[in-house]
């Protein structure tokens, strides 16, 4: 098994100091502390319900626009959000994860939330404050994730 010197690419300190990881598992700890401390604030400013706000504008005008061709109108791929299929000629919009919806039944839920309707996935919103909330979380996630692996590396 390789030590955990090798994998982080460093060398062992000399007798008497400090191990360098346990200041950097306790430095993770403080920040992963800090992050789910900044989620409870979150919590008692906005009242407990994180409201999804809705896509940025600028996003949504960029979306790529598609017009359904009659190879696909052949396929009879449904759009999630009304169930009905596509048809040649209609007017689509599809999101970074792919989902395809027609523009009349996406454009309007984009107005209300940054999610895609199918998988969930986050879209850039206009909101500042929500914005620093899902860098954040994304922080957070990050720690918990670094903190396990270390974990592993000096226990395991
Ligand atoms: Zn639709
Ligand atoms: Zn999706």
């Amino acid at each position: 098994m390789a030590s955990y010197y090798d994998e982080h690419d460093c060398e062992p300190l000399a007798n008497g100091e400090t191990p360098n990881h346990l200041l950097h598992l306790a430095r993770l700890l403080l920040d992963t502390g800090a992050a789910m401390e900044w989620n409870v604030e979150y919590d008692r400013i906005f009242g407990g319900t994180r409201k999804v706000p809705p896509a940025s504008k600028k996003f949504v005008d960029e979306l790529p626009t598609k017009l359904i061709s009659p190879t696909i109108a052949a396929q009879g791929i449904q759009c999630s959000v009304c169930l009905g299929e596509f048809d040649e000629e209609d007017e689509t919009k599809t999101l970074p994860c792919d989902h395809q919806f027609h523009s009349k039944c996406i454009l309007p839920w984009l107005q209300k939330v940054s999610t895609c309707p199918v998988c969930r996935c986050e879209l850039p919103t206009d909101d500042p404050d929500y914005e620093m909330y899902k860098q954040h979380k994304a922080r957070a996630k990050q720690r918990e994730y670094e903190l396990e692996t270390l974990h592993c590396s000096m226990f395991g």
